[in-house]
């Protein structure tokens, strides 16, 4: 093996530098294709900005191969699994997630910059449950006896019923922000219903899928059921959206590359669920205790430096306690320990690249600019690597740039309201063709109730924000998306329904 030219190798373990060293084509018919000539795609540590490995960059071509992989698979040796064998490889691969922990959890870092603890809970728990979540589900899809009359046949003469079947070849699609649980959302349910699958990873952050698609294999999923063509979004990403031979996209990503996706699956007419773009409302009344909103409304921003689609990223505070929410918040971010994700003792990690991280720098610019006041942050350290501080913009109206404007990085913009009708609270936070998530922090059940009901998202949480759990269906109204991810709900997309009436 080579030895390693970037600065963090040294903390790796040897199972990730092998896996880093290797050549990374793509995952097609339960095996590595490494195509001869074509382009690599870079692939940095965001930590550093030094390259860590490559990958292919695959088009149309790739994209034609996998589908017909998983074609194959799907139609094969997959169709002859029982529910309940298909339960048994779920479970597996969640035990080899666990099995690979430290590998898994170091390219997940490396790939994204998350914080040591924070990876750790996404590869030791939450991939995991998720998978053994989805693992109870093959035994429980049943469809339902319908007592209906077809031909005006009379009870005894006829029998309806419903099938519950997998749709078919699914072309998922997913984003950087957070790399294996977005992978893992699309897999586990596939797996469960019976249908196979081609992955485009994002460009920036494709090892943790690559490596999750081996663990499958090693699960005991066939070949063909799982395939990764890696690349970019307007060539492998558009050629999987229109593909003929696919009958699904699940896609995870910007609301505008969603708009790009329903355009191209027009041409088969497949179906297709979107979870897209999010600026959700954390709303604070005034007799919140203030001992959990400020920690709280922290984390709801700058949890995964902001990169997060639930993000609470416009703060709504009463005026009573505008200042001591505002102030308290800005202190938690100023203590935040800036650093490399591979330190353990690091709380908040850099951005994605470069330009993500001057595209943050230019909203707030543009917020500086519009009369926002910034409280906290506002700058890129200097420092190798992508970072930015946590910031915090006062005074903020719903016209200025960064209250408009899915930022997708760690810029927290506070408004006031003073007002006690809980009706223009609501049209506040909900101004905004976004509708993802939300929370509302009081001790009074009645107001919290009806904030519950007036807030236009996919989820509101009480007193805490983004609760995700694999039981509970998440997903996007109004421009954050279409249909729903997790829990039964999320097996729904991967299912279609065959009505069927016999007699005799
Ligand atoms: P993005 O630019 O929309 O990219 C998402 C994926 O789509 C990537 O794999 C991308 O490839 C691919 N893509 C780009 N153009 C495409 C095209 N023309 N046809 C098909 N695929 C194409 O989003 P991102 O910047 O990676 O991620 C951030 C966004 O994701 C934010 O808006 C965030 O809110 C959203 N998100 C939503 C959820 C949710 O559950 N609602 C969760 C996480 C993230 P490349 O990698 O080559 O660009
Ligand atoms: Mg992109």
């Amino acid at each position: 093996m080579n030895v390693p030219s970037f600065s963090s190798a040294a903390a790796l373990s040897p199972s990730t530098l092998a896996f880093l060293a290797r050549q990374h084509g793509h995952f097609i018919g339960g095996r590595w294709v490494h195509p001869t000539d074509g382009a690599l795609i870079d692939i940095h540590d965001p930590a550093t900005g030094e390259r860590i490995a490559g990958c292919a960059a695959g088009g149309a071509a790739e994209i034609d191969a996998a589908v017909r992989a998983a074609r194959a698979a799907f139609e094969g040796p997959w169709s002859r699994f029982t529910a309940a064998q298909r339960s048994a490889v779920l479970w597996k691969i969640a035990d080899l997630v666990q099995q690979n922990f430290q590998q898994l959890c170091e390219l997940e870092i490396l790939d994204n910059g998350l914080p040591t603890p924070l990876a750790q809970y996404v590869c030791g728990m939450v991939v995991p449950d998720f998978f053994r979540y989805y693992a109870g589900w093959p035994t429980k899809i049943e469809g339902a006896t319908i007592p209906a009359a077809p031909q005006g046949k009379l009870p005894g003469e006829a029998l309806s019923f419903t099938l519950r079947e997998p749709i078919g070849v699914v072309g998922a699609i997913t984003p950087w922000n957070s790399p294996l649980p977005m992978v893992m959302l699309k897999i586990a349910p596939a797996l469960a219903t019976g249908c196979t699958l081609v992955l485009k990873p994002a460009e920036l952050t494709p090892l943790t899928a690559m490596r999750l698609a081996e663990l499958c294999q090693e699960a005991g999923v066939p070949d063909g059921v799982i395939n990764i063509v890696n690349g970019y979004g307007e060539d492998a990403g558009a050629a999987l959206a229109a593909h003929p031979g696919v009958d699904k996209i699940a896609f995870t990503g910007s609301t505008e590359v969603g708009r790009l996706i329903v355009k191209a699956a027009a041409g088969n007419l497949k179906k297709v669920t979107l979870e897209l773009g999010g600026k959700s409302p954390v709303v604070v009344f005034p007799d919140a205790d203030l001992e959990q909103v400020i920690p709280g409304a922290a984390r709801a921003c700058f949890f995964l430096q902001g990169q997060n689609c639930m993000a609470g990223t416009r703060l709504f505070v009463h005026e009573k306690i505008h200042d001591k929410v505002v102030e308290g918040v800005a202190a938690v971010a100023r203590a935040m320990k800036i650093g490399p994700g591979l330190d353990p003792s690091s709380e908040f990690g850099p951005l994605i690249s470069a330009e993500q991280r001057n595209r943050v720098a230019g909203f707030v610019d543009a917020g500086r600019k519009e009369g926002a006041e910034v409280v906290c942050g506002g700058n890129a350290p200097t420092r190798p690597g992508y970072f930015f501080e946590p910031t915090v913009l006062a005074r903020t109206r719903n016209d200025m740039t960064p209250v408009k404007s899915e930022i997708f990085g760690p810029v927290l913009c506070v408004q006031t309201f003073g007002d006690d009708d809980l009706d223009s609270v609501a049209r506040a936070a909900n101004s905004t063709i976004y509708g993802l998530s939300g929370s509302v922090w009081t001790r009074d059940l009645g107001t919290a109730m009806k904030m519950v009901r007036k807030i236009d998202s996919g989820q509101v949480s009480v007193n805490m924000h983004a609760a995700i759990d694999p039981a509970m269906p998440f997903g996007g109204n109004k421009q954050s998306g279409w249909g729903r991810e997790f829990g039964k709900e999320g097996l729904e997309p991967y299912l279609k329904t065959k009505g069927i009436s016999m007699t005799w």
